[in-house]
């Protein structure tokens, strides 16, 4: 065997999922076809995780959290006072430098003893008696490796598709967002009513349109764009972001919007000089597909806050649905008290053996996963992934069937909050 744990995808959850597998003295192998770890959080600059505490209290701690309470101290950045319930919840996510997490994943992955290799995509999964052939896309050509257990942390579960995992896939997926940070210009200096009329007679004239500039669908809001000086401020169509062809699509579209929306603002008043800093590496997608697991959280278990028999780790974070229609997000809070779990069954994908999954695709409805997939969520279901991952390759047992009381010891002598069980 040259690997007991293989992860594809070394994003949000895949570096977490990694770090814990190897700590736990997994051989670990972590695939990535970027050049660099962090996925969302670096490569589309969506550096504002969330949530790690909930109504004055911290909920997912762990891995996921040492690196980003790292991040922070090394930048000499603070963080939100979690103490004070009763803010808007985005107040209680933690601003990263994502130039500064992707070294830091670097040297925590490096120090934990993963195999990293980068620009690397998976290319087939096939199982043999007890293990994968992981068939690798290269630089050079194609590899083939074994491995004993795999984690897909693709966010898109292209390992587990190939690897035999029913998907459930979504006809209208969430926008997209492309990042970037506009300068040149003083905000308070604009007459935003004006440029919103000029931008209105360009989407009118099929010029623009108003998602170039904002999720609202209906309306010219550019003064958002201008005030949050591009960053997480516009909405694409994601049409099939889960395939090579979907995203080069989407990829495109984003550039094109990008393009002729600066084309426009450096021809009104006091935005002449507007310039580009830097743009993300990559296109930040909200939903492409989850896998359909042994166990699957829907709406009503998340805002209940159902306590599963099983639960592995906590969530936290309001429902939240961007959509394509009026102000382009539908967003519910839970009620007061209320801190969603995670059941083991909604990270391994039903019938399939050896194959676990972390981060945005688990098991999850559509609008609990409009919840389930954020930064924090995402970071604690990978570590669990890892924990799992390696248990199950020291006692030969499939992650399904892992002693749970066994998986709650190495997962919280790892920093992670798992929540107790109900008797
Ligand atoms: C615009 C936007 C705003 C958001 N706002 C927030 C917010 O405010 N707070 C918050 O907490 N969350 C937010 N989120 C959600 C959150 O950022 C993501 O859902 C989360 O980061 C997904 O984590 P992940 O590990 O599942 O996937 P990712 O972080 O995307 O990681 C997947 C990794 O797998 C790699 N990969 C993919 N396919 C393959 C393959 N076939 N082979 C090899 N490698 C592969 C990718 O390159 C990537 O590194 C936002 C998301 C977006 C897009």
């Amino acid at each position: 065997m040259d690997f007991e744990v293989t992860v594809i995808g070394a994003g949000t959850a895949g570096v977490v999922a990694a770090i814990q597998s190897a700590r736990a003295g997994a051989r670990t192998l972590l695939v990535e076809k970027n050049a660099l770890p962090g996925g969302t959080t670096t490569s589309a600059e969506v550096a504002f995780p969330g949530l790690f505490h909930a109504w004055g209290k911290q909920v997912i701690a762990g891995i996921g959290w040492e690196l980003v309470s790292q991040c922070v101290r090394e930048t000499g950045q603070s963080l939100p006072d979690f103490e004070t319930p009763g803010r808007p919840h985005y107040s209680y996510q933690v601003r990263i430098d994502p130039f500064v997490y992707g070294p830091l994943c670097c040297e925590a992955l490096s120090l934990a003893g993963c195999k990293l290799l980068f620009h690397t995509m998976i290319a087939n999964a096939e199982q043999d008696s007890d293990f994968w052939n992981i068939q690798l896309c290269t630089k050079t050509g194609l590899k083939t490796i074994k491995t004993a257990v795999l984690i897909d942390c693709t966010g898109d579960a292209n390992a587990a598709a190939m690897a035999g995992a029913e998907l459930r896939r979504v006809d209208n997926p969430q926008p997209a967002t492309l990042m970037c940070q506009a300068s040149g210009y003083d905000f308070d200096g604009l007459d935003i009513e004006t440029i919103n009329r000029n931008f209105e007679i360009e989407v009118r004239a099929g010029n623009l349109s108003y998602t170039d500039a904002s999720w609202n669908t209906e309306a010219a809001n550019v003064g958002t764009w201008l005030s949050k000086h591009g960053q997480n401020a516009n909405h694409l169509k994601a049409a099939n972001a889960q395939t090579s062809e979907g995203r080069t699509a989407l990829e495109l579209r984003a550039q094109k919007s990008l393009l002729r929306l600066c084309r426009f603002l450096k021809t009104q008043k006091g935005l002449e000089g507007l310039r580009l800093d830097h743009v993300a590496r990559e296109t930040g997608v909200r939903e492409t597909v989850t896998v359909i697991g042994e166990e699957c959280i829907t709406a009503d278990d998340y805002v209940s806050g159902r306590l599963w028999k099983n639960a592995v780790c906590n969530a936290f974070y309001p429902i939240d649905l961007h959509g394509d229609q009026g102000s382009g997000l539908d967003c519910r809070q839970l009620q007061e008290g209320t801190v969603p779990s995670v059941p083991l069954g909604a990270l391994i994908p039903r019938g399939c053996q050896n194959l676990i999954v972390g981060g945005r695709c688990i098991s999850s409805d559509r609008l609990a996963n409009s919840a389930l997939r954020v930064q924090a969520t995402c970071m604690a279901t990978g570590q669990v992934a890892g924990a799992l991952g390696a248990l199950s390759a020291s006692t030969n047992a499939d992650p399904w069937k892992v002693d749970l009381n066994s998986l709650r010891r190495l997962l919280t002598d790892h920093g992670a909050i798992v929540p107790d069980w109900p008797a």
